[in-house]
């Protein structure tokens, strides 16, 4: 691709085009050739949908001329393969939806085409977006864009790795338990998690109800101050997105950060954080105080049991959500079965991977006469413990930094027969989720293997612009975004 044009941001990219020194259709080109050039590296894309993308960047640049264009027209961007595009086959990264096409788009989709935006493909990722690492694709793993031997996070791997190596300006990702700022973290990008109810959820595939949020995952602090501008706002099919007001989120951007107060999250005893994220983390603390963020230290005491509430609440969600895959409604249906018992079941063997079956043990298990009481009942109490825990620090705090991920990225394969030691990737993620809280990841450091470091910074709910403020403070002292993989 025309080096000219890699690493450009959605804000830089839409300036280009207003100015008439590219088009939509050339940079349409430009991406899906990159894609297409990376694909065998990255397997960032389930597929590229080349046809769609540049009718609607021929759209786009008729629109352009017309002088009418907002900030997003004509701006190519990658989806998750899990928000429903009209017309397009969607797998959730899964074999189970085979052959399904939904025929609608999602209303995150409608207000990106509504926009102006080139849709260039969807994004590979966890099966159902379970998982931390994209291992759990049935259209095999991500490759981390900063060494390909390592994973990109989960469970919007693709989208984060899109975005990382180039083959997207920007892209959506979906979060449940910290599936867009885990990956975002490992690959050195930003990446939003929403107030649960900003960002409409019609056409999200569902995985856990009460915790699944849409979100950007983009190279800078900017672009998904732009993103959310879209994505945010009432939606009435959505019953429980928010009819709050959507401010303009880059009115956020001043890079002011005094008077902000911080809560940082008290690390000492906690075992399992790498040295090296923490040297990374307590530097970035150290430049937000010296630029006049107050500095508090913080502790959540419930948040300890956070995993596991996660882990028995989002699989519990689960294994109701998953019990429409059955062979009779959605894609894939298992052939010459001498009943409809043994349909469902062959269907449902065959369709869904090991972690997906387990999720949907797990939570079939916790949500069983018996054992409800003892599990998932729990399991809310705690949710309600940790949501209290944040209203109290939030008194007197703006944000509460944590790191994003208690290490930088891992080895693929190292952690897929060790469940327990998977989930732990998301100690710091799950509490925003369980919570119904925003979270925002930015690039903080690199580890001595060059591989990427985030910060994570948590606000009240509806208070994104909180995030932005700090966030993009942060980033304006710092050159972490300038530095892209070579690949
Ligand atoms: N890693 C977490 C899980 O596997 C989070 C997934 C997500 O946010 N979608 O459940």
């Amino acid at each position: 691709m025309s080096e000219a044009f890699t690493y450009r941001t959605i804000s830089e990219l839409s300036s280009l085009l207003h100015k008439k020194e590219t088009s939509s259709t050339e940079l349409t080109e430009l991406y899906l050739s990159r894609a297409e050039a990376l694909a065998e590296k990255t397997n960032s894309y389930i597929k590229l949908t080349r046809a769609e993308a540049l009718k609607a960047a021929a759209a786009a640049d008729k629109t352009l001329k017309a002088g009418e264009a907002g900030p997003l027209c004509g701006v190519p961007l990658g989806v998750k393969d899990i928000i429903c595009q009209d017309g397009v086959e969607i797998t959730c990264g899964s074999k189970i939806l085979k052959g399904y096409v939904p025929p609608y788009d999602a209303t995150a989709v409608a207000k990106l085409k509504q926009a102006g935006a080139v849709i260039l493909g969807r994004l590979n990722m966890d099966e159902f977006a379970m998982g931390s690492s994209t291992e759990n694709s049935a259209f095999g793993p991500v490759h981390n864009p900063w060494d390909l031997e390592y994973v990109p996070g989960g469970s919007s791997g693709g989208s984060a790795a899109a975005v990382a190596a180039g083959e997207a300006p920007a892209a959506l990702g979906s979060d449940t338990g910290g599936s867009i700022r885990q990956p975002a973290a490992f690959c050195g990008v930003v990446g939003l998690k929403p107030t649960y109810g900003r960002v409409s959820r019609y056409g999200l595939v569902a995985f856990a109800s009460s915790l699944d949020q849409i979100g950007p995952l983009t190279q800078d602090v900017r672009d998904a101050a732009l993103l959310l501008n879209c994505l945010a706002g009432h939606d009435r099919r959505d019953a429980t997105s928010l009819a709050e007001k959507v401010p303009d989120f880059t009115a956020a951007l001043t890079g002011e950060l005094k008077g902000l107060r911080a809560g940082v999250l008290k690390l000492d005893g906690l075992s399992g954080v790498d040295p090296e994220v923490l040297v990374s983390f307590r530097q970035a603390v150290e430049l937000l105080a010296g630029a006049g963020v107050e500095i508090k230290e913080i502790e959540l005491p419930h948040l300890d049991y956070g995993l596991a509430a996660y882990y028995i609440i989002a699989p519990s969600e689960a294994s109701s959500n998953l019990a429409r895959y059955d062979g009779v409604q959605y894609g894939l249906r298992c052939q010459d079965t001498p009943d409809v018992v043994a349909m469902y079941k062959g269907t449902r063997g065959e369709g869904f991977g090991d972690e997906v079956k387990r999720r949907i043990m797990l939570g079939t298990y916790a949500l069983s006469s018996g054992y409800y009481d003892a599990y998932y009942l729990s399991a809310l109490k705690v949710r309600r413990l940790l949501k209290n825990d944040f209203d109290q620090v939030f008194s007197g705090l703006d944000v509460v930094l944590t790191p994003t991920t208690p290490t930088a990225a891992f080895k693929l394969g190292e952690k897929t027969q060790d469940p327990i030691g998977m989930y732990l990737a998301d100690y710091f993620t799950v509490g925003a989720n369980l919570a119904g809280l925003p979270g925002i990841s930015v690039p903080c450091g690199f580890s001595k293997a060059g591989l990427p470091i985030g910060m994570q910074a948590v606000a009240p709910a509806l208070r994104e612009d909180l995030l932005f403020k700090l966030a993009y403070g942060y980033e304006q002292r710092t050159e972490w975004k300038d530095k892209h993989p070579s690949i």
